[in-house]
């Protein structure tokens, strides 16, 4: 009887299962939509229980749709997106409070405030003070329903990202736990000491009572008795951080880069955190066999989002695959750069102001360039973030793993490669995320023997390699810089 590892992935949009065989090849998915509330302006939300049941749901419908039961099952793992914040009441086992969303603006007051602790909150979590982080969207719902405070220091509130949300929900309450990669990324979370940190627990006034024990991302999470007696989550990790080791990279040095709505880039940098200085965030890329890998960060804003823009805004294409048809007929974008700072700039720039903005543009440019040249703008901010990397990190990188929605675009992949002057590799799998934390489930149980073997069983489809000579692309990342210095500086609204 063939046994498979179950991934649960659960993301912004949508919560899927997936199951993996031996190979880690993928053998059935189900996926259910989760909706998103917004109900005030800058506040993301979502319904934790409508969360739990999506999870439910596609568990159930992965197995009926591949005829497997559950004593098919090995182990299960569980990615989720990180940094949303779930508060629930310890008794009733029901949420206080909607879970706020990683994206939700909705705690930038309480960040204002401690924006003179910016220094001492990165020097222990290895994160830029903003309300993306759990700590301040705790902060917000203790504040935001009666008697928060009270009968969060009475013991009578637990606090948990999504991974210990569902392992909560999948234990019938028994479990309370999170993994080092979600607690690095709540803002409470010392990555040095690899503890949660007394004096930020303090600064935001959370009793450390909510919170849930920090676990290994290969560990026994305990049996998921709501769906099974016998079967363990084995495996839990934070999305961005499963997708690196979904990619195997396993060794410092070794990078991805997600191209989605934004760009998430990673790279392994071995077991000492860098603190960055140019605004890439440090966090805890996995903890296996005592021993920690850390990451540097750096997240490019609009990405994939640049070609919805080509579709829904300039309406020059029909769907985001025709981006590709329509930029391959011209040779190259002519000298016309995009800067698509649509809701300003991240690393190395930080500018929220800035807007977006085309360059170079003649008689002779028609909409194909500029199609082509925001392909290429992708790129261009994934350089951006890469250089600075590799600068702070010290390290000299030869390829470049790739997953996410846009790396079916053979251009912008082709570029990229270009641009970096270094191969692009697009792995077989494109579910790195749910494939990641299959390996870390299923190496706690040996179903996967170690990481050598999951390295040689991992398979590429297409390698993208330099066609560019080093003097084209050095001319063409010229124009990009200038472009954007040229972008920063229009601020209409300000004196010159
Ligand atoms: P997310 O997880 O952020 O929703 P996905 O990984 O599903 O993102 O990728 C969707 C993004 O990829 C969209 O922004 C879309 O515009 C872009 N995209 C999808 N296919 C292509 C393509 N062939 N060429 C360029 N961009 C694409």
């Amino acid at each position: 009887m063939l046994k498979y590892v179950l991934a649960i992935d659960q993301g912004t949009t949508s919560s899927r299962a997936i199951l993996f065989d031996k190979q880690g090849h993928k053998v059935a998915m189900a996926s259910r939509e989760v909706k998103c509330l917004y109900p005030n302006e800058g506040y993301v939300e979502e319904d934790a229980m409508e969360i739990w049941i999506s999870v439910v749901d596609v568990c159930n419908e992965v197995l009926i749709k591949s005829n497997t039961t559950w004593n098919q099952i090995d182990s299960i793992g569980i990615t989720n997106q990180r940094e949303t914040t779930v508060v629930w009441d310890k008794e009733t086992g029901q949420p206080v409070y909607n879970a706020i969303v990683w994206q939700s603006r909705q705690s930038s007051q309480i960040c204002d405030s401690l924006l003179h602790k910016k220094d001492f909150i990165h020097e222990r979590t290895g994160l830029l003070i903003n309300p993306y982080f759990s700590a301040s969207k705790i902060r917000f719902i203790l504040d935001h329903i009666e008697n928060g405070q009270q009968r969060a220091e009475n013991g009578e509130l637990l606090f948990g990202t999504i991974d210990t949300w569902l392992i909560y929900k999948m234990s019938n309450g028994k479990k309370h736990l999170t993994d080092v990669t979600n607690a690095s990324r709540t803002m409470l979370y010392n990555i040095f000491s690899m503890r949660w940190d007394k004096q930020l627990l303090s600064l935001f006034n959370i009793p450390a009572c909510m919170l849930p024990r920090v676990c290994e991302s290969s560990y026994d999470y305990g049996i998921a008795s709501a769906f099974n007696n016998h079967v363990h989550i084995l495996g839990v990790a934070g999305d961005q951080q499963a997708s690196l080791f979904g990619h195997c990279c396993f060794e410092s040095g070794q990078s991805k880069n997600t191209y989605g709505t934004g760009c998430f880039m990673l790279m392994n940098i071995g077991e000492k955190p860098i603190l960055s200085k140019n605004g890439l965030l440090t966090t805890v890329a996995w903890k296996l066999n005592g021993k920690t890998t850390y990451a540097l960060e750096g997240s490019v804003f609009i990405g994939g989002a640049s070609v919805q823009w080509l579709r829904d805004g300039l309406k020059v294409i029909s769907d985001a695959s025709d981006s590709e048809k329509q930029a391959k007929k011209v040779e190259s974008s002519n000298g016309v750069y995009l800067v698509p700072a649509f809701v300003g700039l991240g690393t190395p720039y930080w500018d929220d102001d800035v807007r977006g903005a085309l360059f170079g543009v003649t008689r002779a440019t028609n909409k194909y360039h500029i199609i082509r040249a925001t392909l290429e703008s992708i790129a261009f901010q994934s350089k951006d973030v890469f250089d600075v990397m590799i600068k702070e990190a010290n390290i000299n990188i030869k390829s470049l793993q790739v997953d996410g929605g846009a790396t079916a675009n053979n251009i912008l992949m082709q570029f990229q490669s270009d641009i970096l002057q270094i191969d692009v590799n697009k792995p077989a799998c494109l579910e790195t995320t749910a494939l990641g934390v299959a390996y870390l489930a299923g190496l706690k149980s040996k179903y996967y023997d170690d990481l050598a073997s999951i390295s040689d069983s991992h398979e590429c489809v297409a390698t993208y390699s330099p066609k560019l000579s080093k003097k084209e692309v050095d001319k063409l990342w010229k124009g990009w810089k200038c472009a954007v210095k040229a972008a920063m500086i229009f601020k209409p609204g300000e004196e010159q």
